[in-house]
């Protein structure tokens, strides 16, 4: 798959362009990390929730993190405990220095490795699943983030999207209310074409939700490979769990390991 077969928009992805992305947001919005989340609503209340999922990098986190500290905006990073591509003990300080800039710090929790077992509970996860959240969980705390008030899942399956709005006490980022309005930059692309022209076509949602990937911005404007590439070239890729993590993230990233391999 190459890049250009991504449908989408994904002509900037400089930070001047996020700047003004929040500017936007802001001027129709009120900005709310996800634990702040409230099911409950008055009529002419506009909420916008800031998501970011780290799947890559921390560093690139914690540059994103800034940014928005500068401007007033605080958001809600979410972060794995288990992946083959960081390691928070190790880099426990970028996690609460992205904390320390007034941000949520939150969890990313990835279920696509369990086989689930019978039956769900009320909030939809096997008890399999349930272990691997707690698990979670307790880990992020042991890493002095506490509490750990909102979850988003890695790779979701269709089962757990639309879920119900809290998942082991914490807020769903996938519950139907706060996926009405919703727009993300997965696979490095605006599936919904460009985020301004989204925010706007969104003034009159009363919920929306931006999920960006910090891996994807940087200073200046880069195509997404070439940015992905930046930061995945780091890892050996002759891992298979490392390979797979990273192509399940960015699927054009394979050929261009690939074609490494045919190099070599
Ligand atoms: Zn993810």
């Amino acid at each position: 798959m190459r890049s250009a077969d991504l449908e989408g928009w994904a002509e900037d992805f400089s930070y001047d362009y996020y700047r003004t992305l929040l500017e936007t947001l802001r001027t129709t919005f009120e900005l709310r990390t996800l634990s702040e989340y409230r099911p409950d609503r008055s009529p002419d209340e506009r909420v916008a929730f800031v998501r970011h999922d780290v799947d890559v990098c921390l560093e690139r986190a914690v540059e994103m993190a800034e940014l928005e500290h500068e401007l007033g905006v605080r958001s809600t990073y979410m972060v794995l405990p288990d992946t083959p591509l960081y390691d928070l003990e190790e880099e426990r300080d970028l996690l609460h220095l992205i904390h320390e800039f007034g941000h949520e710090i939150a969890l990313h929790c990835d279920l696509s490795d369990v086989e689930p077992d019978e039956p769900v509970d009320r909030d939809g996860l096997a008890p399999s699943e349930r272990r691997r959240v707690d698990a979670a969980g307790r880990y992020l705390e042991e890493l002095g983030i506490d509490p750990v008030a909102s979850v988003s899942f890695h790779r979701p399956s269709e089962r757990v999207l639309e879920g119900s709005r809290t998942i082991a006490g914490m807020v769903n980022a996938y519950n139907p209310d706060l996926l009405s309005a919703y727009i993300s930059d997965s696979s490095g692309r605006w599936r919904e074409g460009e985020p301004l022209g989204s925010v706007i076509a969104n003034a009159d949602a009363d919920r929306l939700q931006v999920l960006t990937h910090p891996v994807w911005w940087g200073a200046e404007h880069e195509p997404p490979l070439e940015r992905f590439a930046a930061v995945a070239d780091r890892f050996d890729a002759t891992d298979p769990q490392t390979y797979e993590e990273l192509v399940s993230i960015y699927a054009p990233y394979s050929e261009r390991v690939d074609a490494d391999r045919i190099l070599a």
